[in-house]
């Protein structure tokens, strides 16, 4: 977790993050009852998963200068090896952390961010990609006693929180809602439709425009 003291600051390092970056970053930031925009804010990325980590950490997981038709043989053989690891040595001690989605982390946080805040009315979040949901691949499933997906934690969370209002800005369409034409309809009925919870896609061609 980053802490900025501008939110301008928090978006533009997401801006810069989305670009060539297959991480998922999630920045926090708030407003208050007064609608006046909280300084702090908090950026998330999301942390591969154990063997992901451990092939980028040691050169000897790495596989090179493997022929075509022995790659899968390869790939199967580094998965036992990374299996074995993880399951004799501590994690921490391989230098492994935790995985999870962005969100997951956001949400983990959620209460101390909200205690440093103050005040709050408006909790908007603004991602790098659209929140997984349960149709996905390999949806979020890292944060002990929530639902799984990022989606329905988001549900979860402004059902927990009916004093606060929640917006949910995504830069990107993720996974299944990649080629949907209404993401944000889409995102509105899996979360179960609460009356204080929105997706918003920030649609980024064209620009901005001014008045
Ligand atoms: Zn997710």
């Amino acid at each position: 977790m980053e802490q900025f003291n501008s939110v301008q600051e928090g978006i533009a390092e997401l801006h810069k993050r989305n670009t060539g970056n297959k991480k998922v970053h999630a920045l926090l930031t708030f407003q208050h009852n007064n609608h006046k925009m909280c300084k702090t804010c908090f950026l998330f990325e999301s942390k591969e998963d154990a063997g992901a980590q451990l092939i980028k950490a040691y050169v000897q997981l790495q596989i090179s200068n493997v022929p075509r038709n022995e790659m899968q043989a390869a790939i199967d053989a580094r998965q036992v090896a990374i299996n074995a690891e993880l399951a004799e040595g501590d994690p921490a001690e391989l230098g492994v952390v935790p995985e999870g989605h962005a969100e997951e982390f956001l949400i983990d946080y959620f209460d101390t961010a909200v205690a440093i805040a103050e005040d709050v009315k408006y909790v908007t979040v603004y991602l790098t990609h659209s929140p997984c949901t349960t149709t996905d691949r390999k949806p979020s499933h890292s944060l002990h006693g929530w639902p799984l997906s990022c989606t329905a934690k988001f549900a979860t969370l402004a059902a927990n929180h009916p004093e606060y209002f929640f917006s949910i800005v995504f830069l990107k369409k993720f996974g299944t809602l990649d080629g949907n034409d209404t993401p944000q309809r889409t995102l509105k009925t899996l979360s179960g439709d609460r009356a204080n919870l929105a997706f918003i896609e920030l649609k980024k061609e064209p620009p901005y425009e001014r008045p």
